[in-house]
């Protein structure tokens, strides 16, 4: 099933810029985010993330077999 994912624009302390799905708990806690589009897998998103962002990396919560630290 296809998600819609977007791209954290806030980067993180290790210099990650973070993918959310939109059912992330995290989400509405962001105050800049960018929309990636809808994908079938986090891997796909983070893909396109990374044409933003080279250090782009799946959220620990809601894309974790995307996150990698
Ligand atoms: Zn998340």
């Amino acid at each position: 099933m296809k998600q819609k994912y977007y791209l954290n624009n806030r980067m993180q302390a290790n210099g990650d810029y973070e993918v959310h799905a939109s059912t992330c708990k995290y989400f509405p806690l962001m105050y800049s985010v960018t929309y990636l589009g809808e994908f079938d897998t986090c891997s796909d998103a983070v893909r396109a993330a990374k044409r933003r962002y080279p250090q782009a990396n799946g959220c620990y919560y809601c894309s974790n077999p995307c996150h990698t630290t």
